[in-house]
């Protein structure tokens, strides 16, 4: 894994040093494009971005030329849409990706494939991912990120202790949804006790930071709208884990698999199990999967 990553970033440097060669610069504003930001409706944007994957640059409209970003309300209908994709298994993946700095040749990247640039008054932008339902498109996008974060050559930053990446699993399912919303604190306390109960350094490693680092992300359920629960319930057909922190795609890629294998036992649930048995056992795959991190 780790040397797909590292040649993975060697491929990126190649095809972005390439891409900037071939581009040529824009020197009147006569043939535009549309703006790729996903919702923008600006069918004439004339800043043209190279940007990794895509030969010929892309558009930008001023506004977005310029990191426009999008609202809380825009935000929330793009987070909801992850849980509503339909897939095999009904399970989907996305992420917020809190970022510092502000390069845009990353901004466009992520814009060209369709992250919404949103603003969040703790960092420079989120990013809120689309939709994935395999993690083949997951690990490319995070590698990527990766080499973004650790590359000088661009302003921007994922693992700034300000940063945060909350990942969604989306499901589209009525009935689980009201017992998971209503029942949430018999469902995922136990496994936010697990949690706590980690050493603070273990905490780190799995998760790339701990409980004490961040304010934002809270070990006791109460209700499924407080936004600060370690399990967020606030969106109807997602369920959000707040406390990992990107620290390399290769470990941001094994949590995610860890706590999508972790909740299908949920969305699995027939009714059979009782929701206390259904904790437990979350608890216990979750322990066995950490023992393979
Ligand atoms: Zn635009």
């Amino acid at each position: 894994m780790r040397t797909n990553t590292i040649n993975n970033s060697n491929i990126i440097t190649r095809e972005i040093k390439t891409t900037r060669a071939t581009l040529q610069p824009i020197t009147e504003k006569i043939k535009g494009g549309k703006c790729c930001v996903v919702g923008c409706n600006c069918e004439k944007a004339y800043n043209r971005i190279a940007v990794f994957g895509q030969n010929n640059g892309v558009y930008l409209c001023d506004y977005h030329n310029n990191g426009g970003k999008y609202g809380y309300h825009e935000k929330q209908e793009y987070i909801e849409h992850n849980g509503t994709r339909k897939t095999s298994d009904n399970i989907t993946i996305g992420f917020e990706l809190e970022s510092m700095g502000r390069s845009k040749d990353v901004y466009a990247w992520l814009c060209f494939n369709n992250y919404l640039p949103t603003a969040d008054c703790t960092v420079d932008t989120e990013y809120i991912s689309p939709v994935f339902t395999s993690f083949s498109g997951i690990t490319k996008q995070l590698a990527t990120i990766e080499y973004f974060n650790n590359n000088p050559m661009f302003d921007f930053s994922v693992t700034n202790r300000r940063c945060g990446l909350h990942t969604h699993y989306g499901y589209k399912n009525q009935p689980i949804s009201n017992n998971i919303r209503a029942n949430c604190k018999t469902l995922f306390q136990p496994l936010c006790d697990y949690i706590a109960n980690l050493s603070t350094n273990k905490q780190r490693e799995f998760f790339g930071r701990a409980l004490i680092d961040t304010e934002y992300c809270d070990a006791t359920m109460t209700t499924c709208t407080k936004h600060t629960s370690m399990f967020n319930l606030q969106h109807k057909y997602t369920i959000e884990f707040r406390l990992l922190h990107f620290s390399n795609a290769e470990n941001t890629v094994k949590m995610m698999k860890i706590l999508r294998a972790t909740l299908e036992l949920l969305f699995r649930n027939d009714g059979i199990l009782s929701n206390e048995e259904i904790a437990q056992i979350m608890v216990k795959k979750f322990d066995r999967e950490l023992t393979r991190f």
